[in-house]
């Protein structure tokens, strides 16, 4: 008999899932997106779109490489998806710079290429991104590279189609029930679709569709500033994107322009309610202009840039900065994919699918993504903690360390 499952959600994670769960004979795969086709509006379609492979948690470097390996070759309409242009750290103090020997052993130790760089060869790397009064000298991963992440969906969505997924567009899920334990059915203001399995791919409104269901998900929303410069003549030749990891700032060249976002201010959380359809908020000069000026200042003056655009994108945290992913206790059949960038988007569809479907895990510690790891725990304490880790990315502090404790 076909298994038929639901995912809720047309983002890359519901998008590379259904990919994966197409090709899996017996299944009938339907992705139900509330947006219209030809527009992402999830944070999906506001992601700058870098791609770093290594991360403190091994887990997400294992679902990172598998995701960059899974996007090589992705394009759509002649537009190519992915880019391994490298990734650039860049040290601006001496403890910063021991810093990133850290991060070399530790990228040595995941098997992943790293080679530190003198202050002159970091510049010379990115030369357009990289003030040299403020470089003491860098890390190059050269396997990180850029997405387009609307690229990249739009390619998943096409292969999954082939592969015999049905993406139903303008179709906002209001309803998930249930008959006893088990998931049964979605339901949309149009139509009732019955399901074995329901998936929750719902980023930031993850929350208030899991709600339909009687669940409470740990994710805390929150408003995180990116910037585009003028557009400009396309570069020839494409530098790696630039971190400088004590200033919580980041920088990519887009081809056609630059762009830079800052994690160094007072984190924000966006609240249920004041969630719209589309992953934006209105730009919070209040909170964002000075880390932004700041940001700005680490560019080279020649490239440094007055924005154009200025965008306040909003995407989901945990507590321990780490996805939801996998089966929900309280009901046989719902399962979460909730807080996954796009970095670690398709290497985590590959291992719910496994998941789902019995196959044998590739995934070492998937266990430490399981949805319910927080049961039981206080909302406000748990959100309280996601913003503590807001600033660190790459990093992520496992339930039971002394940190996560003192929380
Ligand atoms: C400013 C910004 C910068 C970022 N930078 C990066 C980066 O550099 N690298 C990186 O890897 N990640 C980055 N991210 C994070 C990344 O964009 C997200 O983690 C990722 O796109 C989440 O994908 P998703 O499919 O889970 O969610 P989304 O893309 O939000 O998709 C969820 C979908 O669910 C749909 N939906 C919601 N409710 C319903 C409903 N009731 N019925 C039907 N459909 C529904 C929505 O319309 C939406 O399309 C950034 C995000 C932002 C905002």
């Amino acid at each position: 008999m076909t298994r038929q499952i639901v995912i809720v959600g047309g983002g890359i994670v519901g998008t590379a899932l259904a990919d994966c769960l197409a090709r899996v004979e017996g299944h009938s795969v339907t992705v139900l997106e509330r947006a219209p086709r030809e527009r992402l509006q999830g944070s999906t379609g506001h992601a700058p779109g870098f791609i770093g492979l290594l991360n403190e948690a091994p887990v997400l470097t294992e679902l990172a490489r598998a995701s960059a390996l899974s996007y090589e070759g992705l394009g759509h309409n002649g537009r190519n998806g992915f880019n391994r242009s490298g990734g650039l750290e860049i040290a601006t103090t001496n403890s910063a710079l021991s810093s990133l020997e850290s991060r070399a052993a530790l990228a040595g130790e995941s098997g992943l290429p790293a080679h530190l760089l003198s202050a002159d060869q970091a510049i010379r790397s990115a030369p357009d991104l990289i003030n040299p009064r403020h470089c003491l000298g860098g890390l190059l991963h050269p396997h990180d590279g850029t997405a387009r992440a609307d690229v990249l969906t739009s390619a998943l969505r096409d292969r999954a189609t082939e592969a015999g997924a049905t993406f139903v567009h303008d179709a906002e899920v209001l309803g998930l029930e249930a008959r006893g334990n088990h998931i049964c059915l979605v339901r949309t203001q149009a139509t009732s679709y019955p399901a074995d399995d329901v998936v929750l791919a719902c980023g930031i409104w993850g929350v208030g569709v899991a709600a339909l269901a009687g669940l409470h998900l740990p994710l805390t929303p929150v408003a995180h500033p990116y910037v585009y410069g003028p557009t400009r003549p396309p570069a020839s030749i494409m530098s790696p994107f630039v971190r400088w990891p004590e200033h919580h700032v980041y920088a990519r060249n887009h081809g056609d322009r630059y762009g830079l976002g800052t994690y160094d201010h007072v984190p924000v959380p966006v609240a249920d309610e004041s969630l719209g359809h589309v992953a934006e908020q209105p730009w919070d000069a209040g909170n964002f202009d000075r880390a932004l000026e700041q940001a700005l200042d680490l560019l080279p003056i020649t490239h440094r840039f007055e924005p154009e655009h200025r965008l306040n994108g909003v995407f989901s945290m945990t507590a321990d900065n780490l996805p939801l992913l996998g089966p929900t206790k309280q009901l046989a059949g719902l399962w979460i994919a909730e807080a996954i960038w796009v970095t670690h988007a398709a290497g985590a569809a590959a291992a719910l699918t496994r998941l789902m479907t019995g196959m044998e895990s590739h995934t070492e510690s998937l266990d430490s993504l399981n949805p319910d790891r927080f049961n039981g725990q206080q909302p406000d304490m748990l959100q309280d903690q996601a913003l503590k880790l807001y600033r660190d990315i790459y990093a992520s502090t496992p339930p039971g360390s002394k940190e996560y404790n003192n929380g």
